[in-house]
């Protein structure tokens, strides 16, 4: 998920709302997956069906689920299913010509991972089986956001869309949810007539809307990239395997804002190896989507708030697409393993921005990823900063931020410093080749690692330089520094007109990337008057842009400085957006500035329920753990 995914730093604040009743794990087993109930080394699903009527009235999705599963161990009788605020009709096995009905319970609720769903087989089911269960989903589905009508743009359909990463597939579909397992799915859906349904898989961008649609993903997919949405969609094209659905509104305004992204394809595969999943389209969402954007495959769901009218924040697009390699098609095993998708897809982003646009602005996000993971280290605990910690239920909300994101990339760059880009790019295109269709862990990455180029003689890196950052805090001494020339200018201008040396009409902003202003924002001195703070704010209206990054960047510090005749506009912009990474820092700012706690939950309350589910919970967890 995630602008260079910051946004996606939310998706690990989905394993969160510490468990607290999970038990201590002595012996700790870094390639399990401890975010599921599943039996997965009785059972393997291989391929989902699903048949589901999509209502908008009742806010579920209604109809069955048939997996066809393989038992692994002759002796296991018992099916072991994720399930969240499901409701289950009835079950049933089918195995070659027999059918028989199945006796099902659920077990013990808990709070971050929800319900096992307890299945026992019949003595008719074989060694290769299909479970079909009749059920329907909950208002309350995490995954789900039902949006009426005046949440979305064109203000009259209403729409509803998924997020199923991390945990959250088992809210909209019974089924083994876990990044161990790859399966391949079909799917009919019913809709209301005049709806689109779309999902990762193989959308027909010349459907008919006929208010029944029949999806097929021949690729298998981990659990957490099944996606739905369902709304009132139209398609623009591209580029020959690339386009855009989104609401008839915003189609001009979104196919300006990515019309480099058949170039960011073509290029994807000259440097990364054959895209191997048919069409990459966008599907652009209503602002309460939670997140920069979902890398679903074939079909990367994204936020509104990259519109910025001058693709400033289309990296984004890059990240997404760069997941069709890393975490797409090679696998991170568990969520504990999460640098392998997100360091790997942020890593290789740059390198796409770099030949796409060019290395200066690829360096500046670099810097501002840099600047991001620092403030990480001060707020994330200790044995939660290693790229791969021992991760656990217990470990509560949001327990790294976003370090797989900026450590994963740096580390990678640090590899790529030491081995030459040629001998690293022949490495990586080594790696997806191998584990393609398959899932790793930090161990397998390094064993394999070590084989191809630790080894070699004469290798500039052994292993004890790669451990720490798998294992260790923070950075070691020798992590590269990322640097940008535009970034340094930006901010010695800030301190120069801070200290008066530099008129506010004659601060470059007109000339700067989106990046160098967030910089120069982000570079303002701690003391500064707020007549300053007016000052710049009239010449070069913050409060009013239309570039949602600088919004935020800008809004954080109205907040953290107490400027308070910009709180107005502070509030337009938490009704505006929905995007976690956009409101929630805006939210935390205000309370830790010490006065503002009250104003920030009345504020809450007048925007909560245009917010997704999940960002709400994020931002009414900050509200309530705050004393007062
Ligand atoms: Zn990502």
């Amino acid at each position: 998920m995630i602008r260079k995914t910051l946004l996606i730093a939310f998706a690990m604040m989905t394993l969160t709302a510490c468990s607290k009743d999970a038990p201590e794990i002595d012996d700790y087993d870094p390639a399990r997956d401890y975010f599921t109930f599943a039996n997965t080394g009785q059972f393997v699903t291989e391929h989902v069906t699903l048949d589901l009527d999509v209502d908008f009235e009742k806010q579920e999705l209604r109809g069955y689920a048939l997996l066809t599963m393989r038992r692994l161990e002759s002796e296991a009788g018992e099916v072991v299913l994720d399930t969240r605020d499901l409701n289950i009709a009835s079950a049933a096995v089918l195995s070659g010509e027999q059918s028989a009905a199945a006796e099902f319970r659920f077990g013990e609720t808990d709070e971050l991972l929800g319900t096992p769903l307890i299945v026992t087989l019949p003595p008719e089911a074989g060694e290769r089986f299909d479970l079909v269960l009749e059920y329907s989903t909950s208002p309350e589905s995490t995954a789900l956001q039902w949006l009426p009508p005046e949440l979305t743009a064109g203000g009259k359909q209403p729409m509803v869309f998924s997020q199923s990463q991390s945990i959250h597939a088992r809210s909209w579909v019974p089924l083994q949810d876990t990044p161990a397992l790859r399966i391949t799915y079909e799917a009919k859906i019913r809709t209301p007539r005049n709806l689109l349904a779309v999902m990762s898989a193989n959308n027909d961008p010349l459907a008919a809307r006929t208010g029944e649609y029949h999806f097929e993903m021949p690729q298998p997919i981990p659990s957490y990239l099944l996606a739905i949405a369902v709304g009132n969609f139209y398609f623009a094209p591209l580029g020959e395997d690339t386009g855009i659905y989104t609401e008839p509104e915003l189609l001009d305004a979104s196919v300006y804002e990515f019309a480099d992204t058949q170039a960011m394809l073509e290029t994807a595969e000259s440097m990364f190896g054959p895209y191997e999943w048919g069409r990459y389209d966008l599907l652009v969402l209503p602002p309460s989507f939670p997140y920069g954007g979902m890398e679903n495959p074939r079909l990367s769901f994204l936020t509104p708030s990259l519109l910025a009218g001058d693709r400033s924040l289309v990296a984004v697009v890059a990240h997404e697409l760069a997941h069709s390699w890393s975490g797409n098609l090679v696998t991170n095993r568990t969520w504990r393993d999460i640098w392998l998708n997100e360091g790997m897809t942020s890593y290789l982003e740059s390198r796409l921005m770099e030949v796409i646009y060019d290395v200066g602005r690829a360096n500046e996000e670099r810097v501002l990823g840099y600047r991001e993971l620092l403030g990480n280290f001060e707020r994330v605990p200790e044995n939660m900063q290693a790229l791969a910690p021992r991760m656990t239920p217990r470990d509560g909300e949001d327990s790294q931020g976003t370090i797989p994101y900026h450590k994963g990339q740096l580390f990678l760059e640090y590899l790529e410093a030491a081995f030459g880009r040629e001998a690293f790019d022949d490495f990586l295109q080594s790696y997806f080749d191998n584990f393609g269709w398959q899932t790793v862990t930090s161990e397998l990455f390094l064993d394999y690692l070590d084989e191809h180029l630790l080894s070699a003689e004469g290798a500039p890196l052994t292993r004890a330089n790669v451990e720490p950052w798998l294992y260790e805090p923070g950075l070691p001494d020798d992590a590269p520094v990322p640097e940008s020339a535009t970034l340094i200018a930006a901010a010695a201008t800030a301190a120069d007109w801070a200290d008066g040396a530099l008129a506010t009409a004659d601060i470059p902003v007109d000339v700067w990337s989106a990046q160098a202003v967030i910089h120069f924002i982000n570079s303002l001195p701690q003391e500064l008057a707020h007549n300053k703070l007016a000052d710049l704010d009239s010449v070069y209206g913050f409060s009013e842009t239309r570039n949602a990054e600088i919004a935020r960047t800008w809004f954080i510090q109205v907040a953290e400085r107490r400027y308070a005749s910009a709180y107005p506009q502070l509030e337009a912009h938490l009704n505006r957006y929905g995007r976690g990474r956009l409101i929630a820092p805006v939210y935390s700012a205000l309370v830790a500035n010490g006065e503002d706690l009250e104003l920030a939950r009345e504020m809450f309350e007048r925007a909560k329920a245009t917010y997704h589910p999940l960002v709400a919970r994020w931002i009414a967890e900050t509200l309530e753990e705050s004393p007062g």
